[in-house]
């Protein structure tokens, strides 16, 4: 799934191909696309982009009052339509704009859990956003502090969960847990404040490093161009100290990390049926 770097730079293209362009049409493909009743998207026809942000994992095209909130979910893409086709490949929703141009929202699969929310006035505190955590690339060591109290889950999970923390996946959060030393299995609600400091500095770090990567590219990377120190590279040496690095597995994702790096050289069993890591 996109983490916020990679969304971030969408946004930052997609308003600079697409902002100011007058808005002719908002066309759900799949039944499932339009997850709102109102207000109608066709309120929104003539008036003009005035950009794309994002908030979390979400893309917002702001189109005069009314915004759009897209959710690429795990394989979405909201792309330039050069074809334009009555049935776009994996299609979901399409927005075409005066100038001849369009944007296409596609979903690869069967699952289509992509989906359009459209909200009027500030979408903050309406589906999808409402409940969100705050964006990860915002937080000062108080503001970590203030995520995880409270929050007896293991790190890992929580930096993952969007109502605690916004914009982190799978990737983010094995390499922020790595870059900060700390083990992906600790207590968040128990991290004392050397260890906040920690995590606050290789959340910006990893989050800016990232942003500077999807910069440079003419498209949102795909999980495996995307680099990292230990995501994607289980069994592969720790850069940091050559040790290996070790997974544990679960039905839908890899935690990965290094023993030396981060649980004090311990190995922890790989193992979903572990009680232990549950
Ligand atoms: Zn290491």
């Amino acid at each position: 799934m996109p983490e916020l770097p990679e969304l971030q730079a969408h946004a930052e293209r997609l308003t600079t191909d697409f902002g100011g362009a007058e808005l002719a049409g908002f066309r759900p493909i799949t039944f499932t696309a339009l997850k709102t009743f109102a207000p109608d998207p066709a309120s929104a026809v003539g008036s003009t982009v005035d950009a794309v942000t994002r908030r979390g994992k979400h893309l917002l095209l702001v189109v005069g009052d009314v915004t759009f909130v897209v959710h690429l979910m795990q394989g979405g893409r909201l792309v330039p339509d050069e074809k334009q086709s009555a049935k776009p490949r994996n299609g979901i929703a399409r927005w075409t704009f005066a100038d001849g141009r369009a944007l296409l929202l596609t979903e690869p699969g069967t699952e289509r859990k992509a989906g359009v929310w459209v909200v009027a006035g500030d979408p903050e505190h309406q589906a999808p956003l409402e409940g969100l955590g705050p964006d990860a690339d915002t937080l000062d060591v108080d503001g970590w502090a203030a995520v995880v109290a409270g929050r007896t889950g293991r790190l890992h999970g929580v930096l993952r969960d969007q109502q605690a923390v916004a914009g982190i996946g799978r990737r983010l959060a094995n390499e922020i847990c790595h870059r900060a030393k700390l083990s992906p299995f600790a207590s968040a609600a128990k991290l004392d404040r050397t260890q906040l400091e920690a995590l606050t500095a290789a959340s910006a770090s990893c989050i800016a490093e990232s942003l500077d990567e999807e910069r440079t590219r003419d498209h949102m990377a795909r999980s495996a161009e995307r680099s990292g120190a230990v995501h994607h590279h289980v069994g592969d040496p720790c850069p940091v100290c050559g040790d290996t690095v070790r997974s544990v597995e679960y039905r839908s994702y890899t935690v990965a990390y290094c023993p030396t790096c981060q649980t004090g050289g311990k190995v922890l069993a790989d193992n979903t049926t572990s009680k232990f890591l549950k």
